[in-house]
């Protein structure tokens, strides 16, 4: 199965001990891209340190909630204009820990929004129990490519999102018991969804207690299509290809190839381009 895990924590330091053996399992065992996603100044650039080392590993940049109030707009700009940084989050609100005072928690998402469209990424939010507040927000700030990520509202918050043409995206929390969200994954159009782990976090059951990581990304692939009662690959190829469009992956870079095929292409290629910029010029 080939998966696209869209939102990990690589960089903390529950994988110290084991970082680029479990990055190389993963792309051993079906994971082809995995989004690094940042939620303060470490992790952030953290992130970047990772995607630099891995072909198939792309960074965020953002300041969490949590983190609201060490928010740095200096570095945020730095980090958005490398080409690894795919998009900017996570970022959002958090009325439910609560753990940065509220209004600065609104400041520091709506700046970090509009640096979002200024500079032309995607969003990557964090809600928890704030679901109409990041939805104007967001809408002020006129954001067009936005992920709710572990996404937690019910139905009518599912169909507001879905309505902007936003994107909501499940974690292992949808096989725990008290989940609730059989509906909305019920009722979402296929185009609009993405699946990740969020690893170390949010462990899918069975594996409930232990570390999480990006091999478990299956298992909420798994769940979705139970209860869409389809295959998991149907699943995992329908959320690989959205998150691929969402997260704008840019192609690999072209290998060298042979003397005598190279020299061919090449040409080919440059006539095609000096064909192409002609006809944009006029
Ligand atoms: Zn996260």
């Amino acid at each position: 199965m080939k998966l696209f895990e869209t939102h990990a924590h690589l960089d903390l330091p529950e994988f110290d001990a084991d970082r680029e053996r479990l990055i190389n399992k993963c792309f051993d065992s079906g994971i082809e891209y995995i989004i690094n996603i940042g939620f303060n100044k470490e992790t952030s650039l953290n992130s970047l340190e990772l995607a630099k080392k891995h072909l198939h590993i792309f960074a965020t940049a953002g300041f969490h909630p949590h983190d609201a109030t060490d928010f740095d707009a200096e570095l945020i700009k730095r980090l958005a204009r490398e080409k690894n940084v795919l998009a900017i989050g996570e970022i959002g609100l958090d009325y439910f820990r609560n753990l940065s005072p509220r209004n600065v928690q609104r400041e520091v998402f709506r700046n970090q929004a509009l640096l979002a469209v200024d500079y032309d990424k995607p969003i990557v939010v964090h809600n928890r129990e704030a679901h109409q507040e990041c939805y104007k927000i967001l809408k002020e700030a006129e954001a067009k490519d936005v992920v709710f990520h572990c996404f937690s509202g019910d139905i009518i918050f599912a169909q507001q999102v879905l309505d902007e043409g936003w994107m909501i995206s499940f974690t292992g929390n949808i096989t725990y018991p008290n989940a609730n969200l059989d509906d909305v994954i019920r009722m979402m159009p296929p185009e609009q969804f993405m699946i990740e782990t969020d690893c170390p976090y949010l462990t899918p059951h069975p594996h409930r207690g232990k570390r999480n990581s990006p091999l478990y990304l299956h298992l909420v692939a798994e769940k979705i299509a139970e209860i869409r009662g389809i295959t998991p690959l149907e699943v995992a190829e329908t959320s690989f290809n959205n998150a691929h469009r969402f997260f704008r992956i840019p192609p690999d870079p072209v290998k060298p190839v042979s003397k005598k095929g190279g020299k061919s292409s090449k040409g080919k290629k440059s006539k095609k381009t000096t064909v192409k910029d002609k006809k944009k010029d006029k």
